[in-house]
């Protein structure tokens, strides 16, 4: 297998003005990996996009190594990339690079090694992301929130993910955990969340609960039925969009937004929920305007997270991703145009 940054394909241009990035969203049922070319304006351009199916019960070995050869192979088609950012479905250490939690994969991943497993089989710096700050960071740059200073990001599938991006910038922290929407409290004394707190938002309204209340298989199925206007289907999305709209109220209140991207599990999820959530955060969040802030569907689809992967990787690269360190000037944090595919 050779590396990434051993394959060249005629770039008139230094890295610094028009270069390539690897995007890759390690997801439970989905791997998906892009290469997005971004040139000095901040101009991003999709420049190739593939799924694959993950196969997350062959375990983390199997799973890393063909992740490691779907990048390769689209490294192959498109040319060569000066860095990589990896969306993962959980909770990694940053110093390390090692997964800590990955609550919907099967398999032994806690200790995996995966940052340094693709650096070396690489050869390019890899960074690294939770899935939902990716999806977050790509809709705020290019998507749904484009234009806007504060945004936060929600992904409602299997967990309640969310990420936030403030003044400009991503917020990471040291291990990259801040923004976990889904992991405020909003029933003192609920239910049991995957984290090990109770009565977090995706104890309540992740689909867990939402198959738990109306014994169908998955997400789309429930979405599906409360759409034909089944009962049952339709109390249970309403239960959860409450318990959702509670957690999205608590964060418009702290951190006044000016857009909330929703994302994440069905299409007709979105609709359904983001019709109901307006209102019922307007409701909520007494003290904010109604008027200052929109709650919308997400626009970049299903390769969301792995552009934002990507997108990080340039972050990281250009020094704005260093949100603990307060003397960046605004005016230095990169800003990217449109995305054209
Ligand atoms: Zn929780």
């Amino acid at each position: 297998m050779s590396n990434l940054s051993s394959r060249t394909r005629g770039d008139a241009l230094p890295t610094s003005a028009r270069h390539l990035r690897l995007g890759v969203d390690l997801g439970a049922t989905r791997i998906k990996v892009v290469v997005v070319e971004i040139d000095a304006s901040g101009e991003v351009a999709l420049r190739f996009s593939a799924q694959y199916p993950t196969a997350a019960d062959e375990g983390p070995s199997a799973v890393a190594e063909r992740l490691a050869r779907y990048a390769l192979d689209a490294v192959a088609e498109v040319g060569r990339v000066v860095g990589a950012g990896v969306g993962i479905p959980g909770l990694y250490r940053a110093s390390s690079g090692e997964i800590e939690f990955l609550p919907n994969m099967p398999g032994a991943w806690r200790g995996f090694r995966l940052r340094e497993y693709l650096t070396t089989l690489w050869r390019v710096p890899v960074v690294l992301i939770n899935d939902a700050r990716a999806f977050t960071l790509a809709e705020a740059r290019l998507g749904a929130g484009k234009g806007h200073q504060t945004v936060v990001g929600v992904t409602v599938g299997t967990g309640i993910g969310g990420g936030l991006v403030v003044d400009g910038r991503l917020l990471m922290g040291s291990d990259g955990r801040r923004g976990e929407v889904g992991h405020q409290i909003v029933e003192v004394d609920g239910p049991l969340c995957t984290c090990g707190g109770f009565g977090c938002v995706e104890a309540l309204a992740g689909s867990l609960a939402l198959m738990r209340a109306t014994g169908l298989a998955s997400l789309d199925e429930i979405y599906a039925a409360a759409e034909r206007g089944e009962k049952e289907a339709r109390a249970a999305v309403a239960r959860a969009a409450k318990y959702l709209a509670a957690g999205i109220a608590n964060v418009v209140t702290l951190l006044r937004p000016e857009r909330v991207v929703i994302g994440g599990g069905a299409a007709s999820a979105s609709r359904l929920l983001i019709a109901s959530l307006r209102d019922m955060v307007a409701r909520r969040a007494a003290l904010v305007d109604a008027e200052t802030y929109e709650i919308v569907a997400a626009e970049l689809g299903p390769v969301a997270g792995a552009i934002g992967a990507a997108l990080w990787s340039a972050e990281i690269d250009s020094g704005m991703c260093m949100d603990d360190v307060n003397d960046i000037p605004v005016s230095n944090v990169t800003r990217f145009g449109t995305l054209k595919r």
